[in-house]
């Protein structure tokens, strides 16, 4: 599974989830690969390297054939899309206001509080594959975020 960053020729940006590249030029040659936003078909990758979590500090994949749970956002209905962007959009609000922005000190904060130093709480920031590499190898579970979902008001 890899996910691109595709934008149309209106300029919108999105995300695309392919099981390999092929799918995405078989989806472009098909007509199926739509914006999101503006239902263009003129769609195309925006950048070359794929990954499979939006990361601020990492574009390395660990191991590229490591499984993630994924479902697909836009080939979907669109009543499964909206309702997914509105509870995609809760899951944000709700970590905005009860988990504590650490930024990219995540990993030392988990590990602190995993390791007794500090006392517990709710943190949030951003990781390396790396950092949850060694998380993980000290028992500590990260869980990746979903992104924001697409504001289309914004966007148009
Ligand atoms: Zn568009």
């Amino acid at each position: 599974m890899v996910i691109y960053d595709l934008i149309c020729d209106s300029r919108h940006e999105f995300e695309g989830w392919f099981n390999n590249s092929d799918d995405l030029v078989s989806q472009q040659e098909k007509a199926i690969l739509r914006c999101p936003v503006c239902d263009s078909l003129e769609v195309s990758k925006k950048v070359t390297a794929p990954k499979l979590f939006r990361k601020s500090n990492s574009t390395a994949v660990e191991n590229p054939q490591q499984r993630q749970p994924v479902t697909n956002l836009n080939a979907g209905s669109v009543e499964a899309y909206n309702k997914l962007q509105g509870m995609l959009t809760k899951v944000h609000e709700y970590i905005d206001s009860n988990f504590k922005d650490v930024g990219n000190k995540f990993a030392d904060e988990a590990l602190s509080m995993h390791r007794g130093d500090k006392e517990l709480n709710n943190i949030r920031g951003t990781a390396t594959a790396n950092e949850l590499k060694g998380l993980a190898e000290e028992g500590v579970t990260a869980l990746p975020l979903p992104d924001k979902p697409v504001d289309k008001k914004k966007l148009n």
